[in-house]
């Protein structure tokens, strides 16, 4: 049996499975990659770790130092498992409004957090440039910068695109998934395109974010909201520059709830809720391709991490979003 010669060879090379109920639904084969393997349980582990050798290679970080982040939580909880593997600190800066469960992990992994009120980007106080300022004030640390830093799309073309590739036997019509910082989207698009030009890439943009608007009409511009975190993007990051979008859909959260609560029921996986607007976006993009053709997306993170929301009755009801049917058994 292969043996790993450490933690950090852990990250990335995740299965990937084919999704029965998208796949009948649209006549279509749709597959998707399981980021919740990764050993923090997201798909933010891969840019986590690209980040920390790329600032090591540019002599950013030094033995002893700090990484700093804002983040929703996900990058935050690769950083530091990362950064124990090596022997760093990191103190992470997290809006107060993302899952309980992911706070309580980093607490638990030993980083120092910070949260913040959500705020717009072009607020002082924004968690983005809260980390930045904090970085700059703390001795022998580093701004892991995740949206403006590229590395984080390089650990998509040369880790996440590869491998679906190589999974899919260089058999594939269509991508699709969601952006936060655009890593993965832009990472494993171009990725894709450098093999096969004529993949389709396609974004699944929340409501609440600007990029539909953006891709569809060349405006950034954001309608409705979402309670979906990690993803919902206000504005072109460096990671998005360049991204080959070829097509755009935008998904609600009920759409990717009920494919939620389908993968859950049916599939036996527990996701958060990028993973289900991920799963209605590949749906919609099977539609438009037509049937018989090989779809990918992502499998964000774990549903674990949102047992506190998505899995709570009383916080579902207090968002107005439909209650899973199997509430009604647990009295
Ligand atoms: N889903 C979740 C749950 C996330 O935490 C993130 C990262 N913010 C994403 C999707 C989006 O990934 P990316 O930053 O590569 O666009």
């Amino acid at each position: 049996m292969l043996v790993q010669k450490d933690s950090l060879a852990l990250i990335g090379n995740t299965p990937l499975v084919r999704l029965a109920g998208p796949s009948s639904e649209t006549g279509c084969e749709i597959f998707a990659k399981c980021e919740f393997a990764n050993p923090g349980a997201s798909v933010k582990d891969r840019a986590a770790l690209f980040i920390v050798n790329d600032a090591e290679e540019k002599g950013l970080l030094k033995p002893g130092g700090t990484i700093v982040e804002g983040t929703a939580g996900n990058t935050g909880i690769g950083l530091a498992l990362v950064a124990n593997a090596k022997g760093y600190k990191t103190i992470i800066v997290m809006p107060e409004t993302q899952s309980r469960e992911k706070m309580d992990t980093l607490r638990a992994l030993g980083a120092e957090l910070v949260t913040v009120p959500a705020a717009p980007y072009s607020n002082p106080g924004h968690f983005v440039h809260t980390s930045r300022r904090i970085a700059e004030e703390t001795d022998n640390a580093v701004w892991a910068n995740q949206f403006d830093n590229i590395a984080n799309r390089k650990a998509h073309i040369m880790g996440t695109a590869e491998e679906i590739w190589t999974q899919m036997d260089g058999r594939i019509d269509g991508f699709t998934c969601a952006a936060g910082t655009g890593g993965t989207i832009a990472g494993v698009g171009l990725g894709l395109k450098a093999h096969d030009e004529a993949v389709t890439i396609a974004l699944s943009d929340p409501y609440g974010a600007a990029l539909y608007n953006y891709y569809a009409h060349g405006e950034l511009k954001a309608e409705g909201s979402s309670v979906a975190e990690g993803i919902g993007q206000g504005r072109i990051t460096a990671n998005l520059e360049g991204a080959p979008i070829d097509t755009q859909f935008r998904i609600s959260d009920d759409e990717g709830l009920a494919w939620v609560r389908r993968l859950l029921a049916e599939e036996g996986l527990c996701l958060g809720l990028s993973s289900g607007i991920n799963v209605a976006g590949a749906v919609a993009l099977a539609k438009q391709l037509g049937p018989g053709k090989r779809i990918a997306t992502i499998l964000c993170d774990t549903g674990f991490r949102y047992l506190s929301t998505l899995y709570n009755r009383e916080w579902l009801e207090s968002k107005g979003l439909t209650v899973f049917p199997w509430f009604a058994h647990n009295r």
